[in-house]
C-alpha cells in the first residue's frame, strides 16, 4: 500500500514537471515579442517615401512563420496590400478582418530624443519609434495574438483576415478605398472590421466608432465697391463679416459643450477658419483707400455622423451665407462635403449597444483580458475604418494604450512594453471570441427562414 503510494506521488510529481515544463515552452520570453515589435518599426515607411517593399517582406516573413495563407496585391503600382488568412472551420461564417496601415506620417528628426526609426528601448521600458503608437504596434499586436492562440492550440470557426494597407496617412485612396471597392474584398464576407483607435492617458482603453466627416467650405460675398472713406451697407468685406461673426457664435456654442464636458470633441460640429481672400492688390501691398466688391473666407467644418445635416446645411444656407446678404454660395458648392451616410443611407457609424454583438463581445474580451474600456467615441479625425463603414460594414477602432500619453504624429511618439504586452492578451481575447461566435449567424438564419 505504502510503496504503490509513494509510486502514485512519484508519478504525479512527474506528471506536474511535464505540465510545467510545456507551459513553460509555450511562454514565449517577453524580449522576443519586443524585438520583433521593434523589427517592424526599425523600416522606414514615412511618407511621402515610405520603404514599403521592405515592411511587405518584414510582415511576410511573419505571416510564414505562423503559417497563415498570404497575397499581395498592388491596386496601384509599388503601394501593395497584404492580406492574411487564418482559415475557420465554417469559412462560410461572416469572417473577422484585422486591418492596419503600414505607412507613418514624416518626422522631424532633430526633435526627437532617440532616433526616431532606432525603436530605442529606455530604461523605464519606453519604445521610441515613428508608428509605436499609428499603428504597427496594433498590426504586430495581432500577430502576436495570432502567435499566442496558435501555440494554444485554438482553432478559429471563423476565418480571421489580416490586412495591412499602405497610405492610409495621405487619405487611403490607394490602399483601404481601392481594396475595399475590389472582388478579392467582396469575396472575403467580412462580418466585422478592426482597425485604428487612439492611446489613452488614463486607466480606460478607447473604441470609436465612427468619425467626423469633413466638409470644406467657402464663402464668398460680393457688394458694391466705394471709396475707402465712405459708410454705406452692403459692401462685401461688411457682407462677409457679418457671416464670420454668426460662425464664430456658432464654434463658441459647439466649443462649450466640450468645455463643460457635455460632449466628447468628435460629437460636436466644429469649425475653423482657415482662409480669408479680399482687398485689391498694389504693389506696396494693398489699396487702401478701396472697399473691394469680393470677399471670400474658407472653413474646415467637421460633422459627426449622429448630427442632422439638413439643418446645418440649412445654416449655411440661412445664417452664414444667405442670398439676401449677396453671399454667392449655394448649397453644393463644398470643396469637399463627405456624406454622414452610408451607401445604403444610414448614418456612418457602427452600433455600440446590444444590437451589436460584435460590440457586446469587444467589451465582454477587453473584460476578460481584465482591461477596462471607457465610453466609445466619435474620432476628431479619419482613419481608414471609414471606407469599411462606408459600405455599411461594422468597424471599431481600436489600439489598446491605456496609461499612455496620446503622441500620434507628435515628436517622441513612444510606446511602454508592459503596455503593448498587455494589449497583445486584449487581442488574444477578442480574437478567440469573435473567431468562436455562431450565434449572430443562427439568429439571422431563423429570421431567414420565417
Ligand atoms: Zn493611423
Amino acid at each position: 500500500m505504502e510503496l504503490s503510494c509513494r509510486a502514485f506521488l512519484y508519478y504525479c510529481c512527474f506528471l506536474s514537471l511535464l505540465f510545467f515544463s510545456s507551459k513553460a515552452t509555450a511562454e514565449e520570453d517577453p524580449s522576443a515579442i519586443i524585438s520583433r515589435f521593434q523589427r517592424y518599426l526599425q523600416i522606414d515607411t514615412a511618407q511621402p517615401s515610405p520603404q514599403y517593399a521592405q515592411a511587405a517582406d518584414f510582415i511576410l516573413s511573419q505571416a510564414r512563420d505562423l503559417s497563415l495563407e498570404s497575397q499581395t496585391k498592388e491596386f496601384v503600382q509599388g503601394k501593395p496590400v497584404i492580406l492574411l488568412k487564418w482559415l475557420g472551420s465554417n469559412p462560410e461564417l461572416p469572417s473577422i478582418l484585422l486591418n492596419s496601415h503600414t505607412d507613418v506620417v514624416p518626422v522631424e528628426q532633430e526633435k526627437w530624443s532617440h532616433h526616431p526609426f532606432e525603436a530605442h528601448l529606455d530604461r523605464q521600458g519606453n519604445i521610441y519609434a515613428r508608428g509605436s503608437q499609428d499603428m504597427k504596434c496594433v498590426g504586430m499586436q495581432y500577430f502576436e495574438a495570432i502567435r499566442k492562440l496558435k501555440a494554444s492550440g485554438f482553432e478559429p470557426v471563423r476565418s480571421i483576415y489580416l490586412s495591412f494597407v499602405p497610405d492610409e496617412e495621405i487619405g487611403g485612396h490607394d490602399g483601404a478605398e481601392k481594396f475595399v471597392d475590389s472582388d478579392v474584398f467582396k469575396n472575403l464576407n467580412v462580418g466585422i472590421v478592426l482597425d485604428e483607435g487612439l492611446a489613452s492617458p488614463d486607466e480606460y482603453y478607447r473604441a470609436y466608432y465612427a468619425e467626423r466627416c469633413p466638409w470644406w467650405l467657402v464663402i464668398k460675398a460680393n457688394g458694391q465697391p466705394g471709396h475707402g472713406a465712405k459708410l454705406y451697407d452692403n459692401t462685401a468685406m461688411e457682407n462677409l463679416l457679418k457671416s464670420i461673426e454668426s460662425v464664430r457664435r456658432f464654434r463658441a456654442s459647439q466649443f462649450d459643450l466640450v468645455k463643460a464636458g457635455l460632449k466628447g470633441e468628435g460629437e460636436v460640429v466644429s469649425v475653423n477658419m482657415v482662409f480669408l481672400k479680399a482687398g485689391t492688390p498694389s504693389p506696396t501691398g494693398f489699396v487702401m483707400n478701396l472697399q473691394p466688391s469680393e470677399a471670400e473666407a474658407g472653413f474646415d467644418i467637421r460633422v459627426p455622423p449622429t448630427d442632422d445635416p439638413e439643418s446645418l446645411e440649412r445654416r449655411i444656407s440661412e445664417e452664414w451665407a444667405p442670398a439676401s446678404r449677396n453671399m454667392t454660395f449655394e448649397l453644393g458648392q463644398f470643396k469637399q462635403k463627405v456624406s454622414v451616410h452610408d451607401k445604403f443611407g444610414k448614418p456612418i457609424l457602427t452600433a455600440t449597444d446590444s444590437s451589436n454583438p460584435w460590440w457586446t463581445l469587444l467589451e465582454e474580451a477587453i473584460r476578460k483580458a481584465n482591461g477596462k474600456l471607457g465610453k466609445p467615441k466619435i474620432l476628431f479625425g479619419s482613419t481608414d475604418a471609414r471606407h469599411f463603414r462606408q459600405r455599411g460594414l461594422p468597424a471599431i477602432g481600436f489600439s489598446p494604450m491605456a496609461n499612455t500619453p496620446i503622441l500620434l504624429h507628435d515628436h517622441n511618439e513612444f510606446l511602454n512594453k508592459d503596455e503593448y504586452l498587455k494589449g497583445i492578451d486584449v487581442y488574444v481575447e477578442i480574437i478567440k471570441s469573435y473567431a468562436s461566435y455562431v450565434e449572430h449567424t443562427r439568429k439571422e438564419a431563423s429570421r431567414d427562414e420565417l
